[in-house]
């Protein structure tokens, strides 16, 4: 067994994850003398060009590597983001926010959604988006920090980024370029494998050249170049759970409404996102090849921007599921080269994140560990599939029958797991988070509601309070949070006052 530690890591690939796991591990490790980051990218090929989104754990990314809020808000164009608005999901006409942090404030010990159910047995009318400061805060288009040690509702609000995903890789790279990581300008045309092990052993470029490492970072996008193409490692297919195979996108510049939210709105065989940037808002339609062609959904993407179209519509495609091992031999893969599922919850970066900190908690040494290796892939596999979970949630529980896509939407078998989760939410009220999974309780709260769920009922203790008591207390958690939101600043006022704005 080779004990000794790896010093010279190798990254193919310079999209959002190539640079994400760069300036990481530059952070980390890079002023080592004896450690060295190599990333090869190929400008010739580009990146995917879209990703845009996120949720609020990259604020904790962002600080780990030292970005300064608002020099970062000015370099990518960023603007906040307090959750996500789900239009006609349900049924046509219909809207929900899901919004980041939590609602209401708990009582008597358990959590406040069983007050709120209580409370519209009782004839409360409001929906749950009211006793949520994000949803309305976002809906306002006001922002603000979180108060995390008050006892204001904004002690409740939790936030996220979107930027141009573009000017964030750029952005990453200045500062990995700065903490000593080499970048090496080519096309990988080779990968030479050592023939006992079948480790990656160097990379053969374009222009002859020849770059040899230790461990490979595999973050060269859909074309998964080192653990697709030479290791050989399976794709688990999700698609029969998530039929969206394609995507088009197009920035548009500013108009309409510039709320700190992103919207996604469903269409007739997928759905449409749309993100408003400082400078320009990004769209794009997710939809399934079956059920529609590609230039009628570019059409209806063309036909739904709240701007004029600031470039060619960008045509992708995908397939819903991830490699079976995101890590084999010495080959670790981040990004679009370990898997996909489609940005509606905003997802993809925020997987790179946590690959990067779980390679990081199990990063190896040259003897590659395969007890390691296994942790790393079955914790892999199980946010995959706990994404994937909530997802599935958002397509199959809807009222829509107007298409053929939606009729196998709800028809679809769920998968395990995610009917226990709606029949105990529909019975009793009740939502457990499982595994320390990526979507809280109140993410599962806003989705299930949003998308029709009903409980029955809800926990005996809320019944505890009398029905004025219920009905006065949820009055006023409504009446707080509504006028905190209003005397917050508007997102713009914020971003000039605290330097963000471009
Ligand atoms: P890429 O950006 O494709 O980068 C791949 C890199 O590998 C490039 O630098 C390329 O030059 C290099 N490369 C490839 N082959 C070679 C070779 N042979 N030699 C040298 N270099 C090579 N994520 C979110 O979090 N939020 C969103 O809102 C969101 N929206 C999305 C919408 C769509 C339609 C799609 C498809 C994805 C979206 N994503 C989103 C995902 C997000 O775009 C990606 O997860 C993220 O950009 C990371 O991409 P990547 O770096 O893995 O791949």
């Amino acid at each position: 067994m080779n004990a000794e530690p790896i010093t010279k890591v190798v990254i193919v690939g310079g999209g959002t994850a190539g640079w994400m796991a760069a300036t990481a591990l530059a952070h980390i490790m890079g002023k080592l003398p004896s450690f060295s980051i190599t990333l090869v990218e190929s400008e010739a090929i580009g990146t995917v060009g879209v990703g845009e989104a996120t949720i609020p754990q990259i604020i904790g990314f962002n600080r780990m590597i030292g970005l300064d809020e608002m020099e970062f808000m000015r370099e990518t164009r960023a603007t906040y983001k307090l959750g996500i608005e789900f239009v006609d999901w349900l049924r046509l006409g219909h809207s929900y926010v899901h919004p980041f942090g939590t609602h209401g404030i708990d009582m008597l010990g358990i959590e406040f959604q069983h007050f709120w159910i209580r409370g519209k047995a009782l004839g409360d009318t409001a929906s749950i988006d009211e006793y949520s400061i994000a949803a309305m805060a976002g809906k306002a288009g006001k922002f603000d920090w979180p108060r995390p040690d008050t006892k204001s509702p904004m002690a409740k609000l939790a936030y996220a980024f979107q930027f141009d995903a573009a000017r964030y890789a750029a952005f990453l790279r200045k500062k990995a370029e700065a903490a000593g990581v080499r970048r090496i300008e080519g096309r990988v045309v080779e990968v030479e494998q050592e023939s006992e092990t079948g480790h990656v052993a160097a990379l053969m470029l374009d222009n002859g050249t020849k770059v040899e490492g230790e461990l490979f970072v595999d973050c060269s996008g859909f074309r998964s170049l080192l653990l697709g193409q030479a290791l050989d490692v399976p794709f688990s297919d999700w698609s029969h759970w998530l039929p969206c195979d394609s995507a088009v996108a197009v920035p548009c510049t500013l108009g309409g409404r510039n709320e700190p939210l992103t919207r996604s709105t469903a269409r007739s065989a997928g759905w449409q996102w749309r993100i408003p940037l400082q400078h320009r808002i990004g769209n794009g339609h997710v939809f399934a090849s079956d059920h529609l062609d590609r230039s009628e959904a570019t059409d209806l993407l063309l036909a739904n921007l709240d701007g004029e179209p600031l470039a060619e519509p960008n045509q992708l495609s995908f397939k819903a599921g991830h490699r079976a091992r995101a890590w084999e031999k010495n080959v670790v893969a981040l990004g679009l080269a370990a898997g996909f599922l489609e940005p509606l919850e905003s997802t993809s970066i925020h997987l790179v994140q946590s690959g990067i900190a779980r390679l990081m908690s199990l990063f190896p040494d040259k003897s590659f560990s395969e007890v390691e290796i296994a942790r790393f892939n079955k914790e892999t596999e199980r946010e995959y599939s706990d994404i994937r979970d909530f997802l599935v949630l958002h397509y199959h529980c809807t009222e829509r029958d107007d298409s053929d896509f939606w009729r196998y939407c709800r028809n679809l078998e769920m998968p395990d797991g995610v009917l226990e989760k709606i029949e105990m939410f529909r019975r009793s009220g009740r939502i457990f988070r499982e595994n320390n999974e990526l979507f809280t309780e109140a993410s599962w709260l806003s989705v299930m509601l949003g998308q029709g769920v009903v409980p029955l009922t809800h926990h005996p203790v809320a019944r505890l309070l009398d029905e004025t008591e219920t009905l006065n207390r949820l009055a006023h958690i409504r009446k707080v949070i509504e006028q905190t939101a209003q005397q917050l600043p508007t997102q713009d006022q914020f971003l000039q006052q605290r330097g963000g704005a471009m």
